[in-house]
Protein backbone atom coordinates (compact mmCIF):
# COMPACT_ATOMS: atom_id res chain seq x y z
CA UNK A 1 0.00 0.00 0.00
CA UNK A 2 1.52 3.07 -1.33
CA UNK A 3 0.83 6.91 -1.73
CA UNK A 4 2.49 9.87 -3.19
CA UNK A 5 2.02 13.74 -3.19
CA UNK A 6 1.92 15.02 -6.03
CA UNK A 7 2.57 18.52 -6.97
CA UNK A 8 4.76 20.10 -4.38
CA UNK A 9 3.86 24.37 -4.48
CA UNK A 10 0.82 25.59 -5.51
CA UNK A 11 -0.85 24.01 -8.50
CA UNK A 12 -4.60 24.21 -9.62
CA UNK A 13 -4.95 20.56 -8.39
CA UNK A 14 -2.69 18.52 -5.98
CA UNK A 15 -3.23 14.20 -6.45
CA UNK A 16 -2.52 11.77 -4.32
CA UNK A 17 -2.21 8.64 -5.67
CA UNK A 18 -2.65 4.93 -4.13
CA UNK A 19 -1.62 1.54 -4.95
CA UNK A 20 -2.41 -1.72 -3.10
CA UNK A 21 -4.61 -4.46 -2.05
CA UNK A 22 -5.79 -2.11 0.64
CA UNK A 23 -6.26 0.92 -1.08
CA UNK A 24 -10.42 0.79 -0.82
CA UNK A 25 -9.93 0.05 2.55
CA UNK A 26 -8.47 2.55 3.63
CA UNK A 27 -10.21 5.28 1.47
CA UNK A 28 -13.51 3.72 2.61
CA UNK A 29 -12.46 5.06 5.83
CA UNK A 30 -11.65 8.69 4.76
CA UNK A 31 -13.57 9.93 1.84
CA UNK A 32 -17.30 10.50 1.66
CA UNK A 33 -18.35 10.29 -2.01
CA UNK A 34 -21.49 12.76 -1.98
CA UNK A 35 -24.15 9.84 -2.98
CA UNK A 36 -22.98 7.65 -0.45
CA UNK A 37 -22.09 5.01 -2.79
CA UNK A 38 -20.38 2.05 -0.62
CA UNK A 39 -16.59 2.18 -1.97
CA UNK A 40 -16.32 -1.41 -2.55
CA UNK A 41 -18.92 -1.28 -4.80
CA UNK A 42 -17.98 1.61 -6.83
CA UNK A 43 -16.89 0.22 -10.35
CA UNK A 44 -13.43 0.93 -12.20
CA UNK A 45 -12.62 3.72 -14.70
CA UNK A 46 -15.18 5.98 -12.76
CA UNK A 47 -15.10 9.00 -10.87
CA UNK A 48 -16.71 9.89 -7.39
CA UNK A 49 -17.35 13.68 -6.17
CA UNK A 50 -17.09 14.11 -2.69
CA UNK A 51 -15.73 14.84 0.67
CA UNK A 52 -12.22 13.85 2.74
CA UNK A 53 -13.28 13.36 6.06
CA UNK A 54 -11.67 13.26 9.59
CA UNK A 55 -13.11 13.35 12.68
CA UNK A 56 -16.21 14.53 11.31
CA UNK A 57 -14.73 17.46 9.29
CA UNK A 58 -14.58 18.18 6.58
CA UNK A 59 -10.96 18.73 5.48
CA UNK A 60 -11.29 18.66 0.97
CA UNK A 61 -13.66 18.54 -1.57
CA UNK A 62 -12.27 15.85 -4.17
CA UNK A 63 -13.08 14.13 -6.90
CA UNK A 64 -11.44 10.46 -6.70
CA UNK A 65 -11.12 8.49 -9.61
CA UNK A 66 -11.16 4.36 -9.06
CA UNK A 67 -8.69 2.00 -10.82
CA UNK A 68 -9.73 -1.63 -9.78
CA UNK A 69 -7.22 -4.43 -10.05
CA UNK A 70 -5.86 -5.85 -12.69
CA UNK A 71 -6.85 -2.80 -15.21
CA UNK A 72 -4.73 0.26 -13.37
CA UNK A 73 -1.22 1.65 -13.87
CA UNK A 74 0.20 -0.70 -11.63
CA UNK A 75 -2.48 -3.85 -12.04
CA UNK A 76 -3.44 -3.31 -8.61
CA UNK A 77 -6.58 -1.57 -6.84
CA UNK A 78 -5.81 2.16 -7.34
CA UNK A 79 -7.20 5.54 -6.74
CA UNK A 80 -5.96 8.75 -6.89
CA UNK A 81 -7.42 11.72 -5.57
CA UNK A 82 -7.87 15.09 -6.88
CA UNK A 83 -7.96 17.77 -4.25
CA UNK A 84 -7.47 21.78 -4.35
CA UNK A 85 -3.93 22.73 -5.42
CA UNK A 86 -1.20 24.36 -2.43
CA UNK A 87 0.84 22.64 0.15
CA UNK A 88 -1.04 22.24 3.08
CA UNK A 89 -4.44 20.87 1.97
CA UNK A 90 -2.54 18.07 -0.12
CA UNK A 91 0.29 17.61 2.76
CA UNK A 92 -3.27 17.46 5.00
CA UNK A 93 -4.82 14.72 2.96
CA UNK A 94 -1.54 12.82 2.60
CA UNK A 95 -1.04 12.75 6.74
CA UNK A 96 -4.45 11.20 6.61
CA UNK A 97 -4.07 8.58 4.19
CA UNK A 98 -1.16 7.53 6.36
CA UNK A 99 -2.48 7.81 9.78
CA UNK A 100 -5.31 5.23 8.21
CA UNK A 101 -2.63 2.78 6.88
CA UNK A 102 -1.03 3.99 3.63
CA UNK A 103 2.69 4.27 3.67
CA UNK A 104 4.88 6.79 1.48
CA UNK A 105 6.49 5.58 -2.15
CA UNK A 106 9.58 5.54 -2.99
CA UNK A 107 10.20 7.68 -6.67
CA UNK A 108 9.57 5.46 -9.18
CA UNK A 109 7.53 2.79 -7.61
CA UNK A 110 4.25 2.92 -9.45
CA UNK A 111 6.03 2.08 -12.20
CA UNK A 112 8.20 -0.24 -10.50
CA UNK A 113 5.17 -2.24 -9.76
CA UNK A 114 3.91 -1.83 -12.98
CA UNK A 115 6.91 -4.08 -13.94
CA UNK A 116 7.27 -6.38 -10.79
CA UNK A 117 3.25 -7.19 -11.68
CA UNK A 118 4.40 -7.94 -15.44
CA UNK A 119 2.11 -4.99 -16.95
CA UNK A 120 5.07 -3.67 -18.78
CA UNK A 121 8.47 -5.01 -19.06
CA UNK A 122 11.84 -3.22 -17.92
CA UNK A 123 12.67 -1.33 -21.34
CA UNK A 124 8.95 0.12 -21.45
CA UNK A 125 9.53 0.92 -17.23
CA UNK A 126 12.76 3.09 -18.73
CA UNK A 127 10.86 4.59 -21.49
CA UNK A 128 8.06 5.88 -19.24
CA UNK A 129 11.36 8.09 -17.61
CA UNK A 130 12.39 9.04 -21.11
CA UNK A 131 9.07 10.27 -21.83
CA UNK A 132 8.84 12.17 -18.89
CA UNK A 133 12.14 14.29 -18.79
CA UNK A 134 11.77 14.36 -23.21
CA UNK A 135 12.68 17.46 -24.08
CA UNK A 136 11.89 17.66 -27.69
CA UNK A 137 8.73 16.27 -29.21
CA UNK A 138 11.11 13.44 -31.52
CA UNK A 139 12.37 12.57 -28.23
CA UNK A 140 8.69 11.95 -26.36
CA UNK A 141 7.74 9.90 -29.97
CA UNK A 142 10.34 7.57 -29.50
CA UNK A 143 9.41 7.09 -25.74
CA UNK A 144 6.22 6.60 -26.70
CA UNK A 145 6.89 3.97 -28.94
CA UNK A 146 9.11 2.34 -26.98
CA UNK A 147 6.35 2.64 -24.04
CA UNK A 148 3.97 0.57 -26.45
CA UNK A 149 6.85 -2.26 -26.46
CA UNK A 150 8.24 -1.60 -30.04
CA UNK A 151 11.45 -2.21 -28.82
CA UNK A 152 10.29 -5.03 -26.60
CA UNK A 153 8.58 -6.68 -29.30
CA UNK A 154 11.66 -6.64 -31.61
CA UNK A 155 13.78 -8.18 -28.58
CA UNK A 156 11.61 -10.38 -28.18
CA UNK A 157 11.78 -11.54 -32.12
CA UNK A 158 15.41 -11.94 -32.14
CA UNK A 159 16.01 -14.08 -28.97
CA UNK A 160 13.05 -16.23 -30.81
CA UNK A 161 15.70 -17.02 -33.40
CA UNK A 162 18.17 -17.55 -31.28
CA UNK A 163 16.00 -19.79 -29.47
CA UNK A 164 15.70 -21.60 -32.73
CA UNK A 165 19.53 -21.52 -33.22
CA UNK A 166 19.66 -23.27 -29.41
CA UNK A 167 16.71 -26.03 -30.64
CA UNK A 168 19.60 -27.17 -33.83
CA UNK A 169 22.13 -27.20 -31.10
CA UNK A 170 20.30 -29.31 -29.14
CA UNK A 171 19.60 -31.38 -31.52
CA UNK A 172 23.44 -32.20 -32.60
CA UNK A 173 24.42 -32.54 -28.97
CA UNK A 174 21.21 -34.96 -28.43
CA UNK A 175 21.58 -37.37 -31.30
CA UNK A 176 25.83 -37.09 -31.67
CA UNK A 177 24.75 -40.90 -34.07
CA UNK A 178 23.17 -38.34 -36.47
CA UNK A 179 26.09 -37.20 -38.72
CA UNK A 180 24.81 -33.85 -38.88
CA UNK A 181 27.74 -31.50 -38.78
CA UNK A 182 28.15 -29.74 -41.72
CA UNK A 183 24.67 -29.00 -42.76
CA UNK A 184 23.48 -28.46 -38.76
CA UNK A 185 27.01 -26.16 -39.07
CA UNK A 186 26.14 -24.50 -42.13
CA UNK A 187 22.62 -23.93 -41.05
CA UNK A 188 23.64 -22.66 -37.51
CA UNK A 189 26.14 -19.88 -38.84
CA UNK A 190 23.57 -18.78 -41.30
CA UNK A 191 21.00 -18.50 -38.39
CA UNK A 192 23.44 -16.37 -36.39
CA UNK A 193 24.36 -13.96 -39.07
CA UNK A 194 21.27 -13.57 -39.26
CA UNK A 195 20.67 -12.63 -36.22
CA UNK A 196 24.11 -10.26 -35.52
CA UNK A 197 22.44 -8.22 -38.68
CA UNK A 198 19.64 -7.11 -36.52
CA UNK A 199 21.56 -6.75 -33.66
CA UNK A 200 24.01 -4.29 -35.14
CA UNK A 201 21.23 -2.23 -36.98
CA UNK A 202 19.63 -1.60 -33.68
CA UNK A 203 22.69 -0.95 -32.37
CA UNK A 204 23.64 1.53 -35.23
CA UNK A 205 19.96 3.25 -34.39
CA UNK A 206 21.78 4.48 -30.98
CA UNK A 207 23.87 7.56 -32.82
CA UNK A 208 20.50 8.31 -34.14
CA UNK A 209 18.32 8.20 -31.14
CA UNK A 210 21.22 9.98 -29.16
CA UNK A 211 20.78 12.87 -31.36
CA UNK A 212 17.42 12.70 -30.82
CA UNK A 213 17.75 12.35 -26.96
CA UNK A 214 20.45 14.84 -26.70
CA UNK A 215 20.28 17.15 -29.51
CA UNK A 216 22.18 17.15 -32.97
CA UNK A 217 25.71 18.80 -31.83
CA UNK A 218 25.90 21.96 -34.42
CA UNK A 219 29.06 24.19 -34.43
CA UNK A 220 28.50 27.48 -36.45
CA UNK A 221 31.96 28.70 -37.72
CA UNK A 222 32.82 31.60 -39.92
CA UNK A 223 35.59 34.63 -40.32
CA UNK A 224 34.52 37.33 -38.29
CA UNK A 225 31.85 39.69 -39.57
CA UNK A 226 30.44 36.45 -42.08
CA UNK A 227 27.39 36.51 -39.84
CA UNK A 228 27.60 33.95 -36.97
CA UNK A 229 26.17 35.86 -34.35
CA UNK A 230 23.39 36.52 -36.59
CA UNK A 231 22.70 33.21 -37.50
CA UNK A 232 22.74 32.35 -34.06
CA UNK A 233 20.10 35.10 -32.80
CA UNK A 234 17.76 34.14 -36.03
CA UNK A 235 17.78 30.63 -34.58
CA UNK A 236 17.45 31.31 -31.28
CA UNK A 237 14.54 34.28 -31.96
CA UNK A 238 12.25 31.79 -33.56
CA UNK A 239 9.29 32.14 -31.84
CA UNK A 240 9.13 28.17 -31.76
CA UNK A 241 12.74 27.50 -30.34
CA UNK A 242 13.17 26.19 -26.91
CA UNK A 243 15.95 27.20 -25.62
CA UNK A 244 17.93 25.52 -22.67
CA UNK A 245 21.33 27.02 -21.71
CA UNK A 246 24.47 24.22 -20.57
CA UNK A 247 27.76 25.15 -19.78
CA UNK A 248 29.82 23.54 -22.67
CA UNK A 249 31.52 20.57 -22.63
CA UNK A 250 34.49 22.27 -24.30
CA UNK A 251 36.00 25.16 -22.63
CA UNK A 252 34.86 28.70 -23.05
CA UNK A 253 31.75 27.47 -24.49
CA UNK A 254 28.16 27.81 -24.02
CA UNK A 255 25.95 24.91 -25.26
CA UNK A 256 22.12 26.11 -26.38
CA UNK A 257 19.69 23.35 -26.38
CA UNK A 258 17.38 24.42 -29.36
CA UNK A 259 14.19 22.57 -30.27
CA UNK A 260 12.76 23.71 -33.96
CA UNK A 261 9.85 21.63 -35.88
CA UNK A 262 10.85 19.16 -33.28
CA UNK A 263 14.42 18.74 -34.56
CA UNK A 264 16.86 18.87 -31.00
CA UNK A 265 20.17 21.13 -31.66
CA UNK A 266 22.72 21.65 -29.53
CA UNK A 267 24.30 24.63 -30.81
CA UNK A 268 28.21 25.34 -29.26
CA UNK A 269 28.18 28.89 -29.06
CA UNK A 270 31.98 29.51 -29.08
CA UNK A 271 33.11 31.35 -26.63
CA UNK A 272 29.82 33.12 -26.65
CA UNK A 273 29.61 34.13 -29.94
CA UNK A 274 26.74 36.85 -28.85
CA UNK A 275 28.17 37.52 -25.62
CA UNK A 276 31.79 39.12 -26.07
CA UNK A 277 32.30 39.56 -29.91
CA UNK A 278 35.88 40.56 -29.45
CA UNK A 279 36.46 37.07 -27.65
CA UNK A 280 35.30 35.62 -31.35
CA UNK A 281 38.30 37.65 -33.04
CA UNK A 282 40.73 35.70 -30.59
CA UNK A 283 39.23 32.25 -31.54
CA UNK A 284 41.68 31.06 -34.24
CA UNK A 285 41.57 28.27 -36.58
CA UNK A 286 43.04 25.67 -33.99
CA UNK A 287 40.04 26.34 -31.72
CA UNK A 288 37.68 25.90 -34.28
CA UNK A 289 39.12 23.01 -35.43
CA UNK A 290 38.84 21.66 -31.71
CA UNK A 291 35.12 22.34 -31.34
CA UNK A 292 34.42 21.48 -34.70
CA UNK A 293 35.87 18.05 -33.80
CA UNK A 294 33.39 17.19 -31.74
CA UNK A 295 30.14 18.35 -33.75
CA UNK A 296 27.82 16.21 -35.55
CA UNK A 297 27.51 19.00 -37.97
CA UNK A 298 28.83 21.82 -38.88
CA UNK A 299 27.44 25.15 -40.32
CA UNK A 300 30.38 27.13 -42.47
CA UNK A 301 28.97 30.74 -42.78
CA UNK A 302 30.54 32.62 -45.42
CA UNK A 303 29.94 36.52 -46.66
CA UNK A 304 28.64 36.25 -49.98
CA UNK A 305 29.33 39.96 -50.69
CA UNK A 306 32.95 38.94 -50.48
CA UNK A 307 35.82 36.32 -52.37
CA UNK A 308 36.52 33.35 -50.47
CA UNK A 309 39.37 34.79 -48.40
CA UNK A 310 42.45 31.70 -47.42
CA UNK A 311 40.83 31.77 -44.35
CA UNK A 312 37.51 30.56 -46.10
CA UNK A 313 39.24 27.97 -47.87
CA UNK A 314 41.06 26.82 -44.28
CA UNK A 315 37.11 26.55 -43.02
CA UNK A 316 36.30 24.53 -46.36
CA UNK A 317 39.07 22.43 -45.76
CA UNK A 318 38.09 21.48 -41.95
CA UNK A 319 34.14 20.52 -43.36
CA UNK A 320 35.29 17.97 -45.76
CA UNK A 321 34.12 14.97 -45.45
CA UNK A 322 32.02 15.90 -42.32
CA UNK A 323 28.49 16.52 -41.90
CA UNK A 324 28.06 20.18 -42.84
CA UNK A 325 25.53 23.08 -44.50
CA UNK A 326 27.26 25.91 -46.16
CA UNK A 327 25.16 29.37 -45.79
CA UNK A 328 26.18 31.76 -48.20
CA UNK A 329 24.48 34.93 -46.30
CA UNK A 330 23.57 38.59 -46.45
CA UNK A 331 21.95 38.10 -50.12
CA UNK A 332 20.18 40.72 -49.51
CA UNK A 333 23.46 42.57 -50.72
CA UNK A 334 25.09 42.26 -53.84
CA UNK A 335 26.67 38.88 -54.60
CA UNK A 336 29.94 37.97 -55.24
CA UNK A 337 30.44 34.56 -54.08
CA UNK A 338 27.96 32.17 -56.08
CA UNK A 339 26.23 29.10 -54.97
CA UNK A 340 27.97 27.02 -58.08
CA UNK A 341 30.79 28.27 -56.99
CA UNK A 342 33.29 24.93 -57.77
CA UNK A 343 35.45 25.27 -54.25
CA UNK A 344 31.85 25.10 -52.13
CA UNK A 345 30.44 22.05 -54.23
CA UNK A 346 33.42 20.21 -54.43
CA UNK A 347 32.94 20.46 -50.22
CA UNK A 348 28.80 20.02 -49.84
CA UNK A 349 25.82 19.41 -51.51
CA UNK A 350 24.49 21.32 -49.20
CA UNK A 351 24.49 24.98 -49.96
CA UNK A 352 21.79 27.55 -48.73
CA UNK A 353 21.83 31.07 -49.55
CA UNK A 354 20.27 33.40 -46.79
CA UNK A 355 20.15 36.82 -45.11
CA UNK A 356 21.05 36.09 -41.40
CA UNK A 357 20.25 39.85 -40.73
CA UNK A 358 16.79 39.41 -42.52
CA UNK A 359 15.75 35.84 -41.26
CA UNK A 360 15.57 34.74 -45.13
CA UNK A 361 16.73 31.23 -45.83
CA UNK A 362 16.27 30.02 -42.13
CA UNK A 363 13.72 27.61 -42.89
CA UNK A 364 15.51 26.15 -45.25
CA UNK A 365 18.39 25.60 -42.88
CA UNK A 366 15.74 23.80 -40.77
CA UNK A 367 14.45 21.59 -43.59
CA UNK A 368 18.50 20.90 -45.14
CA UNK A 369 19.29 19.45 -40.91
CA UNK A 370 15.94 17.45 -41.13
CA UNK A 371 17.31 15.69 -44.84
CA UNK A 372 20.86 15.30 -43.75
CA UNK A 373 20.07 13.64 -40.39
CA UNK A 374 16.86 11.64 -41.96
CA UNK A 375 15.16 12.79 -39.17
CA UNK A 376 12.06 13.10 -41.25
CA UNK A 377 8.53 11.32 -39.76
CA UNK A 378 9.04 8.33 -41.76
CA UNK A 379 12.08 7.31 -40.29
CA UNK A 380 10.89 7.98 -36.68
CA UNK A 381 7.88 6.12 -37.18
CA UNK A 382 9.31 3.14 -39.07
CA UNK A 383 12.60 2.68 -37.46
CA UNK A 384 13.25 1.05 -33.42
CA UNK A 385 15.85 3.33 -32.33
CA UNK A 386 17.50 2.49 -28.92
CA UNK A 387 17.87 5.62 -26.58
CA UNK A 388 19.52 4.25 -24.01
CA UNK A 389 22.64 3.86 -23.21
CA UNK A 390 22.70 0.58 -20.83
CA UNK A 391 20.48 -1.36 -23.67
CA UNK A 392 23.02 -0.21 -26.69
CA UNK A 393 25.74 -1.80 -24.20
CA UNK A 394 23.62 -4.88 -23.80
CA UNK A 395 23.30 -5.09 -27.47
CA UNK A 396 26.71 -4.52 -27.82
CA UNK A 397 27.47 -7.07 -25.82
CA UNK A 398 25.07 -9.81 -27.19
CA UNK A 399 26.86 -9.08 -30.72
CA UNK A 400 29.97 -9.69 -28.98
CA UNK A 401 28.60 -13.52 -28.15
CA UNK A 402 27.17 -14.04 -31.52
CA UNK A 403 30.51 -13.41 -33.12
CA UNK A 404 32.38 -16.15 -30.56
CA UNK A 405 29.81 -18.20 -31.05
CA UNK A 406 30.22 -18.49 -35.17
CA UNK A 407 33.87 -18.15 -34.47
CA UNK A 408 33.73 -21.89 -32.74
CA UNK A 409 31.85 -22.81 -35.10
CA UNK A 410 33.93 -21.49 -37.72
CA UNK A 411 37.01 -23.40 -35.62
CA UNK A 412 35.28 -26.89 -35.32
CA UNK A 413 34.78 -26.28 -31.41
CA UNK A 414 32.57 -28.64 -29.94
CA UNK A 415 28.79 -27.83 -30.56
CA UNK A 416 28.31 -27.47 -26.31
CA UNK A 417 31.03 -24.40 -26.66
CA UNK A 418 29.14 -22.96 -29.24
CA UNK A 419 26.00 -23.25 -27.19
CA UNK A 420 27.72 -21.30 -23.84
CA UNK A 421 28.21 -18.13 -26.09
CA UNK A 422 24.61 -18.24 -27.70
CA UNK A 423 23.04 -18.75 -24.05
CA UNK A 424 25.08 -15.67 -23.45
CA UNK A 425 23.49 -13.67 -25.61
CA UNK A 426 20.31 -14.53 -24.79
CA UNK A 427 21.34 -13.41 -21.30
CA UNK A 428 22.20 -10.35 -22.31
CA UNK A 429 18.63 -9.64 -23.96
CA UNK A 430 17.13 -10.70 -21.21
CA UNK A 431 18.66 -8.20 -19.27
CA UNK A 432 17.75 -5.15 -21.36
CA UNK A 433 13.96 -6.55 -20.86
CA UNK A 434 14.14 -7.23 -17.27
CA UNK A 435 13.70 -11.12 -17.59
CA UNK A 436 16.55 -11.72 -15.46
CA UNK A 437 16.42 -9.73 -12.48
CA UNK A 438 19.38 -7.84 -11.35
CA UNK A 439 18.50 -5.81 -8.10
CA UNK A 440 20.94 -3.77 -8.16
CA UNK A 441 20.20 -2.55 -11.94
CA UNK A 442 16.61 -2.64 -11.24
CA UNK A 443 17.44 -0.10 -8.08
CA UNK A 444 19.39 2.00 -10.14
CA UNK A 445 16.84 2.66 -13.00
CA UNK A 446 13.82 3.47 -10.58
CA UNK A 447 15.74 5.66 -8.43
CA UNK A 448 15.88 7.94 -11.36
CA UNK A 449 11.61 8.73 -11.83
CA UNK A 450 10.49 11.50 -9.93
CA UNK A 451 7.93 10.82 -6.79
CA UNK A 452 4.12 9.26 -7.90
CA UNK A 453 5.66 7.73 -10.79
P1 LIG B 1 30.07 37.35 -36.85
O1 LIG B 1 31.32 38.13 -36.59
O2 LIG B 1 30.36 36.20 -37.78
O3 LIG B 1 29.37 36.91 -35.64
O4 LIG B 1 29.10 38.30 -37.69
P2 LIG B 1 27.86 39.16 -37.23
O5 LIG B 1 26.65 38.32 -37.12
O6 LIG B 1 28.23 39.99 -36.07
O7 LIG B 1 27.67 40.06 -38.52
C1 LIG B 1 28.68 40.96 -38.97
C2 LIG B 1 28.01 42.14 -39.63
O8 LIG B 1 27.27 41.71 -40.77
C3 LIG B 1 27.02 42.83 -38.72
O9 LIG B 1 27.13 44.22 -38.93
C4 LIG B 1 25.68 42.32 -39.19
O10 LIG B 1 24.64 43.24 -38.98
C5 LIG B 1 25.92 42.12 -40.67
N1 LIG B 1 25.05 41.07 -41.21
C6 LIG B 1 24.88 39.81 -40.76
N2 LIG B 1 24.00 39.16 -41.54
C7 LIG B 1 23.62 40.00 -42.51
C8 LIG B 1 22.72 39.90 -43.63
O11 LIG B 1 22.07 38.89 -43.88
N3 LIG B 1 22.60 40.99 -44.41
C9 LIG B 1 23.28 42.15 -44.18
N4 LIG B 1 23.07 43.16 -45.01
N5 LIG B 1 24.13 42.27 -43.13
C10 LIG B 1 24.31 41.23 -42.32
Amino acid sequence: MHLFLRHHGIGGIGIIRMSGKDTFTILEKIFKPKNKQEISKIKGYTIKYGNIIENGEIIDEVLVSYFKAPKSYTTENMCEINSHGGNIIVRKILDICLKNGADLAKPGEFTQRAFFNGRIDLLQAESVIDVIHAKSERETKTGMKQLKGVLSKQIAQIKQEILDVMVHIEVAIDYPEYDVDEVTNQQISDMLENVEEKLEKLEKSFDNGKMIKEGIKTVIIGKPNAGKSSLLNAILKEERAIVTQYEGTTRDTIEELVTINGIPLKLIDTAGIRQAKDEVEKIGIAKTKEIAQEADLIIAIFDSTKELTKEDIEILELIKSRKSIILLNKIDLESTLQADDKRLKEVSNHIIKISALNYVGIEELYKEITKLFQLNEINIDNEIIITNIRHKNLITKAIENVKSAKKAIEEKMPIDIVAISIKDTLEDLGNITGEIIDENIINEIFAKFCLGK
